[in-house]
C-alpha cells in the first residue's frame, strides 16, 4: 500500500526531528516540511489550539509564511474548524467548492484544489488540525488519511508532552491546557496543590514507532486474541452466575468493542504504517474516546470507562507496562485514578502524595477512609478528569468543595493557595487544641480514640491526647508487606503498636481481608460478590492458621499487658465462639511457652445485622461492642461501600441506621458490654452529634478527624438537644437527618467564629 511506505519513512523522519536539536518552531517547521514531502503533497499545515476553541496556524510548507501565527479559525469555522469541531477526518477533491471553505486572503491558499485535514488528538480532546493540499485534483484514498491520521499522533504525542512546556499557561495548546474546575465529590476534607500524577502510566512517546514491522503485528494480534479470550472467560463465568446488571453492559461493550473487526483492523492498520503495538492501542483508543466524548447520549459516554478498561487490558496483555502504578513520586504530587485498591494507595510514597483524585470512590470506599486516616484530601466521582488533566499539570484539591482546579491561572491560583495555607494553619491550631479533654458543654466526657493501620499512626495518640485506638486494622500491615510476616517481625509490630500507645488501649482487630482488601501476594479467590464473600473472620476460621499466628503474636507481644482484641465480620454465634475458643488455647499456648499470661478482653465488630438479634447471646463471650458503621450499613441497606453509585443513596444518617444503634445504645449496658462506633459516622460531625444523643459516648476514628471533632464535642450541648432529637427518632420523622445538619452548622459556626 502506498499509504504504508509513506507513512513508515515519513514517520521516521518525524521521530529523527523531534530526537533533533532545536526549539519548538523550527521543529515544527521541519516537520511540516518533511510531511508535505512524504504524502507528495504541495502543502502541509499544523493549526494547534492554544486558546479554547480557536485554531492558530503554527506552521506551514507551502502557504504563506507571513500567516503563521496570524491565522486563526474558531472551531467550527471553514474546513480546518470542521474537522476540529467534529474530531473527524475530512477530504476533498474540489475544497473551494465546499461550502464549510473559509477564505483567508493571507495564506495564499486559493492555488490549491484537493484538500485533506486529520484532528490532532490528545487524551480524547482536539488539540489541533493536521492538513495537507494539492495543486492539481487529488482523490485521496482511505490509506492516505489513516496514514495522515498517524503522523498526527506522533504530532499530537510531540507537542502536548515535549516541545510545549508545562509551565506558561500562554504556551499551551488547546483545549486540555485551559483552566478548569471539576466539580465531583469532596471525600477527605482538607486543600492540597501539587502537580498531577496518573496512577494508570500514559503512552511514552519514545515507543511510538517501531523498529520492526512484522515482529510488532505479531505482538499485536497475540494481545488481541489474549483479550477476547479472557473476556470470553468472563463471558462464561457471567452465563454461569447472575452477575449484576452493571458488569453485565460493561462486559457487553468490551465485547462489542473487542470483536469489532473495525477495533481490530484499525490497529493492525497503525501498526502496518510504522507505529509499535502500544501506540496503535493508544491511537485507536483516543480516537473512539474522541467519538464517545462528543456524543450527547449519557449512555454512550458513560461507555468510556468500558473502552478505557479494554484499553488497558490491550495494554497489559502487550506486557503490562502501561496500567502498573508508579509508586516513585516527586515532589508534591497529586495521584489522579480512576479506581484505586488501599493497597495501590499505599504503594506512593506518602510523604509526596498530597491529594487523590479517583473517580470510583465513595465516603466509605477503603482507599478514601485510608486517605483520610493518612490526612490526603480527597474528592471523587469527576468523571472527566483522566481526559482534561495532563501529568505534570498543578492541580489544586479542594475536598471541602468536592471541586478539583486543574492548571489554576494567576489569581485563582493565589486564592487557592491561601486555602491551603489556611487549612494547615486550622489543623496545627486544630492540633493544639487537641490536647483539651473533649468534654460536652453540658460536661459528658465522650471517649476519643483513633483508628489506625500502621505503627505511625500510633503515635498519633500521645500527639492529639486520644484515648487510645479503637481500631487497630492489622490488614494493612499484611498488604503493605512483601509476603507474609515471620513471627519474630509480627511480635515486634504489635509491641511496638502498644509501646507507640504510651499506655493507653490498643484494639487490635483481627485480619479483615477480602473484599477489596487483598494480599498482593496471596492468590485470589475472584469471589463473584466479594463483600458478601470469604472475607475476614470467615477466612480466619477456615484457615486458622492465619488467625492463630496473630493471636499468638499478638498475645506474646503484649507480654502481660492488657489485650484488647476484636474480630470483624461475625455473623454468627457458632463463628464468635470457635474464634474465643481459639484465642483461649492460644493464651494457654503462650502462657505454656515460658511468656506471661495474656491478660485479654475478647469483643466484636458489630458490621453484620444477623448480631444485632443476638447480643445477649454473645455477651458471654465478649466485653466489647464496636460497630463497624461503613459495613454495617452496607448490609442493612444492601448498598455497597464502594460503589459511587449507591453508596451515599439512603444519606448518610438514615432513620434505620440510626434506630439500630439507638437499639445498641440500651442492649449493650443491659448487658455489660462497652460500646463503641468506629465506623466513619464518628469521625464527622453530624455522626457524632448523633451518636452523642443516642447516648453512646465511645468514639474512635481517623486521626486527622480528632482534633477538629474534640472542639465540636467540647462547643456541643447535648442535654438541650436530647429531648427534640428522641421525638423525632420515635416519630421517625424524615427530617430527622437535615435537623441534625442544622444543629451542626449552628455548632460548627460558632466554633468558626472563635477561630477568626
Ligand atoms: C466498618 O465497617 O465500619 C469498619 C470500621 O471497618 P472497615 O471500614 O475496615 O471495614
Ligand atoms: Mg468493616
Amino acid at each position: 500500500m502506498v499509504g504504508d511506505v509513506v507513512s513508515r519513512t515519513t514517520l521516521r523522519h518525524v521521530r529523527d526531528i523531534m530526537a533533533g536539536a532545536g526549539g519548538a518552531q523550527a521543529k515544527l517547521n521541519d516537520i511540516v516540511v518533511a510531511i508535505a514531502e512524504g504524502t507528495h503533497a504541495d502543502v502541509c499545515s499544523i493549526y494547534l489550539s492554544r486558546r479554547h476553541e480557536l485554531l492558530e496556524l503554527f506552521a506551514t510548507k507551502g502557504l504563506d509564511q507571513q500567516a503563521v501565527h496570524n491565522t486563526t479559525l474558531k472551531f467550527g469555522e471553514g474546513l480546518t474548524g470542521q474537522i476540529a469541531r467534529r474530531a473527524k477526518p475530512l477530504r476533498l477533491r474540489h475544497a473551494q467548492i465546499s461550502p464549510d471553505f473559509a477564505y483567508r486572503p493571507e495564506t495564499g491558499e486559493e492555488a490549491f484544489t484537493s484538500f485533506m485535514g486529520v484532528p490532532v488528538l490528545y487524551g480524547g480532546n482536539v488539540i489541533g488540525v493536521l492538513s495537507i493540499q494539492h495543486r492539481l485534483e487529488h482523490g485521496y484514498g482511505d490509506d492516505e488519511v489513516e496514514a495522515l491520521e498517524i503522523i498526527a499522533m506522533v504530532v499530537a504525542e510531540m507537542v502536548a508532552g515535549v516541545l510545549i512546556p508545562h509551565e506558561p499557561s500562554d504556551v499551551m495548546v488547546g483545549d486540555i491546557q485551559r483552566p478548569r474546575t471539576l466539580e465531583g465529590l469532596g471525600l477527605v476534607d482538607g486543600v492540597a496543590r501539587g502537580q498531577a500524577v496518573f496512577h494508570q502510566q500514559r503512552l511514552n512517546v519514545a515507543r511510538l514507532i517501531a523498529e520492526d514491522g512484522a515482529a510488532e503485528l505479531i505482538r499485536l494480534e497475540e494481545a488481541v486474541l489474549e483479550v477476547q479470550r479472557g473476556l470470553n472467560d468472563l463471558q462464561l463465568a457471567d452465563d454461569e452466575h447472575d452477575q449484576d446488571e452493571t458488569l453485565e453492559e460493561m462486559l457487553e461493550t468490551m465485547r462489542m468493542f473487542a470483536a469489532d473487526k473495525g477495533w481490530v483492523r484499525r490497529m493492525r492498520i497503525a501498526v502496518e504504517q510504522g507505529l509499535t503495538a502500544e501506540a496503535a492501542v493508544e491511537r485507536v483508543h483516543h480516537e473512539m474516546r474522541a467519538r464517545l466524548l462528543r456524543q450527547p447520549n449519557l449512555y454512550f459516554r458513560e461507555r468510556i470507562h468500558d473502552l478505557d478498561d479494554l484499553a488497558d487490558r490491550m495494554f497489559r496483555a502487550l506486557g503490562g507496562d502501561m496500567s502498573r502504578p508508579s509508586s516513585k513520586l516527586q515532589g508534591e504530587s497529586i495521584l489522579i485514578a480512576r479506581s484505586l485498591g488501599p493497597a495501590q494507595l499505599l504503594e506512593y510514597d506518602r510523604s509526596a502524595l498530597k491529594a487523590l483524585v479517583v473517580e470510583e470512590a465513595s465516603p466509605t470506599s477503603h482507599v478514601v477512609i485510608l486517605a483520610r486516616a493518612l490526612g490526603i484530601p480527597v474528592v471523587g466521582q469527576t468523571i472527566t478528569a483522566e481526559d482534561v488533566v495532563r501529568e505534570g499539570d498543578v492541580i489544586v484539591v479542594d475536598g471541602e468543595r468536592g471541586q478539583v482546579h486543574v492548571r489554576p491561572a494567576g489569581a485563582v491560583l493565589e486564592s487557592l493557595q491561601e486555602r491551603v495555607r489556611l487549612n494547615q494553619l486550622r489543623r496545627s491550631l486544630n492540633e493544639q487544641a487537641a490536647q483539651l479533654e473533649p468534654v460536652t458543654l453540658d460536661g459528658r466526657r465522650i471517649n476519643c480514640q483513633i483508628n489506625a493501620g500502621l505503627v505511625e499512626d500510633v503515635h498519633e495518640v500521645p500527639r492529639l491526647g486520644a484515648d487510645g485506638v479503637g481500631l487497630f486494622r492489622t490488614e494493612l500491615h499484611y498488604m503493605i508487606a512483601p509476603g507474609l510476616p515471620k513471627a519474630g517481625e509480627e511480635v515486634l509490630f504489635y509491641q511496638q503498636a502498644m509501646d507507640a500507645a504510651g499506655g493507653k488501649p490498643v484494639t487490635f482487630r483481627t485480619l479483615d481481608l477480602g473484599g477489596d482488601k487483598l494480599l498482593p501476594y496471596a492468590q485470589h479467590i475472584g469471589d463473584e460478590n466479594p463483600a458478601l464473600g470469604w472475607r475476614a473472620i470467615r477466612i480466619c476460621l477456615d484457615r486458622p492458621t492465619f488467625l492463630k499466628f496473630q493471636l499468638r503474636t499478638m498475645m506474646k507481644a503484649a507480654d502481660g499487658r492488657p489485650l484488647r482484641i476484636m474480630f470483624p465480620m461475625v455473623a454468627s454465634l457458632e463463628e464468635l465462639q470457635e474464634a474465643a475458643h481459639m484465642a483461649a488455647r492460644e493464651a494457654d499456648a503462650v502462657a505454656r511457652l515460658g511468656h506471661q499470661r495474656p491478660q485479654y478482653e475478647l469483643g466484636v465488630m458489630v458490621e453484620v445485622p444477623s448480631l444485632l438479634e443476638m447480643i445477649p447471646q454473645i455477651a458471654p463471650y465478649v466485653s466489647f461492642l464496636a460497630v463497624g458503621t461503613n459495613d454495617l450499613m452496607q448490609f442493612l441497606y444492601a448498598a455497597d461501600r464502594g460503589n459511587a453509585r449507591v453508596a451515599n443513596r439512603y444519606g448518610r444518617l438514615p432513620l434505620g441506621l440510626l434506630r439500630v444503634l439507638a437499639r445498641l445504645s440500651r442492649e449493650a449496658p443491659a448487658h455489660g458490654l462497652q460500646l463503641s462506633v468506629c465506623g466513619e459516622m464518628a469521625g464527622r460531625p453530624e455522626g457524632v452529634l448523633a451518636l452523642m444523643l443516642l447516648g453512646i459516648t465511645g468514639l474512635s476514628m481517623s486521626a486527622a478527624s480528632l482534633p477538629f471533632i474534640k472542639q465540636f464535642i467540647r462547643a456541643s450541648d447535648v442535654g438541650a438537644l436530647q429531648e427534640e432529637f428522641q421525638m423525632l427518632l420515635e416519630q421517625g420523622d424524615p427530617s430527622l437527618a437535615s435537623w441534625l445538619e442544622q444543629h451542626v452548622h449552628v455548632i460548627t459556626s460558632a466554633l468558626d467564629e472563635e477561630l477568626a
